[in-house]
């Protein structure tokens, strides 16, 4: 379900009811520009404190898990990661902190710079571990295919599948200059606009060019969710599958 006028801030712009209405997930998708300075490239994970450092370098491992033969888990997870890595851009990973249930979102990606050249944008992966954990699994939650997010996952295999599914956004947005442009423009001005309209009085209407724009919007947002949504289960199907090789490795590994 799509938020239609996600207007609570100015930087919202995607709201994705994700979970059942108990639990309320949420995934946002958040585009703002800022002055940024230069920083290295791929995904930087200086904004973590160092314990959740250590939850990230966790998740990291499940990431790249491979099955003794070099042969990788989860191709499509660690391909993401690895596009990111060397795109030439900056995808910061954030922790969410804030245990604020009404917000009870569980990933978002954002573009904090955007680069006029396209070389360099800079983009935040947030993830809410606690809001993770505590997300509603059932088929309550189910999308238009079946799919029920989570079903059969342990807690890191959850973050892994949230971070697939922030990654799958940050791939299509970052991948071309104009995919990017394309959500500025799209986006960020027709949210602006909508902000500048307000506050109207009651009975007031949109302008018809503002309309036309914020039907454009929402279909490119929907858009961008349904692809991310894909990638989202191909991941889920990837940690689902090695599931069993992972627990014998583990087994294996702690009987030594
Ligand atoms: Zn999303």
């Amino acid at each position: 379900m799509l938020s239609r006028h996600a207007m609570a801030a100015t930087f919202i712009l995607l709201q994705v009811s994700v979970f059942s209405p108990a639990f309320a997930q949420t995934g946002q998708l958040e585009l703002w520009t800022a002055a940024s300075s230069a920083a290295p490239s791929g995904l930087i994970t200086s904004r973590l404190s160092p314990k959740e450092l250590d939850r990230w370098k966790g998740i990291e491992r499940l990431v790249f898990a491979d099955n003794g033969n070099h042969q990788p888990l989860h191709p499509t997870l660690r391909g993401m990661w690895e596009w990111i890595e060397t795109s030439g851009h900056v995808v910061y990973v954030e922790i969410m902190r804030s245990k604020r249930s009404a917000t009870c979102t569980a990933g978002s990606f954002s573009i904090e710079y955007f680069d006029p050249k396209g070389e360099r944008h800079i983009g935040i992966i947030k993830l809410s571990l606690a809001n993770i954990d505590q997300a509603y699994v059932g088929e309550g939650t189910a999308r238009e295919n079946g799919f029920i997010p989570f079903e059969g996952l342990g807690k890191e295999e959850r973050y892994a599948e949230v971070l697939g599914h922030e990654l799958a956004h940050a791939v299509d947005i970052l991948t071309t200059p104009v995919s990017a442009k394309m959500v500025e423009v799209k986006i960020e001005k027709t949210n602006e606009m909508l902000l500048s309209a307000l506050p109207r009085r009651k009975g007031d209407s949109l302008s018809s060019e503002l309309k036309t724009r914020l039907s454009e919007r929402d279909k490119l947002l929907q858009g961008l969710e349904k692809r991310a949504e894909q990638m989202e289960y191909i991941v889920w199907r990837e940690l689902t599958e090695s599931k069993t090789f992972r627990d014998k490795a583990r087994s294996l590994s702690a009987g030594r």
